[in-house]
């Protein structure tokens, strides 16, 4: 369970709303179980419960963990908006898989319409899926789910990056692993990398998005011979990122 910084005392923590129901609806929590918390920064425990309350469950800190299911290197997920619910899937997987921060975007053949009315809502429901899924994968994070940007916001944002990698299948030389290669061998030990993983919607990217993806200092790479859905392409290229960097080990 995720609790806030404050809600994590030194020797107690505090869980509330939707996991404190839980808790005691769903697990049928008593006083003197055990559950593992984190504050999603960097602290995590294990706790055992004091009390139950309506909307709130108290729990005395029993140890404190290692954080160590986070990997040094940072990946983002810019995706093109995709159809249905593939948003949701891209963002339940590569949350499992070990990615911090997903970035919807609009590119030229996005084929949603965005609704700005329903993106809270939308926004809502994409976070709680990734609460869940850092919460199954056992990760000591949340990670961030943005709200959609244009395709020229994206562009601007690449400076926050130590490498973007525009994934690309009509890419035929570069694939991810010479590209990532000697950026990650450039990374002093022990050190965080911040990557951005970009990767298009049902349609693909046109040439001129590949064209200033790359001017804008995008490396554009491919991920095998075959094309993949655009929900899949993002989390295999988030797990080849972390295997090349020793951190599926
Ligand atoms: N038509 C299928 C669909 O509806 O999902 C395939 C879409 S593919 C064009 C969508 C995106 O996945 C591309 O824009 C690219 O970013 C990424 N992609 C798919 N296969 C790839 C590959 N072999 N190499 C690099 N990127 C790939």
């Amino acid at each position: 369970y995720f609790v806030t910084p404050e809600q994590f005392q030194p020797d107690t923590v505090v869980i509330s709303g939707e996991d404190a129901r839980h808790i005691a609806k769903v697990m049928r929590g008593k006083a003197g179980d055990k559950l593992i918390v984190s504050d999603g920064v960097s602290r995590e425990a294990l706790v055992e419960i004091a009390g139950i309350e309506p909307g709130e469950v108290t729990a005395n800190i029993v140890e404190l963990l290692d954080m160590t299911h986070e990997p040094r290197i940072k990946i983002t997920v810019a995706q093109s908006l995709p159809k249905g619910d593939k948003l949701e899937t891209v963002i339940q997987k590569c949350t499992e898989i070990g990615a911090v921060a997903f970035v919807p975007f609009l590119s030229e053949r996005t084929i949603v319409q965005y609704d700005e009315r329903k993106e809270s809502k939308r926004l809502e429901r994409w976070r709680k899926i990734c609460k869940e899924a850092a919460e199954q994968a056992h990760r000591n994070i949340v990670p961030e789910v943005h709200s959609p940007l244009s395709w020229k916001l994206l562009l601007k944002s690449f400076s926050g990056y130590d490498a973007v990698y525009f994934c690309y299948e009509k890419e035929e030389g570069l694939q991810l692993r010479s590209a990532a290669a000697p950026w990650l061998s450039a990374l002093p030990p022990q050190s965080p990398g911040r990557v951005l993983v970009i990767v298009g919607p049902e349609g693909g990217f046109s040439p001129e998005e590949c064209l200033a993806a790359e001017e804008a200092g995008a490396v554009s790479v491919g991920l095998g011979r075959r094309i993949l859905r655009c929900e899949t392409a993002g989390m295999v290229a988030a797990a080849c990122i972390l295997y090349e960097s020793g951190e599926m080990g």
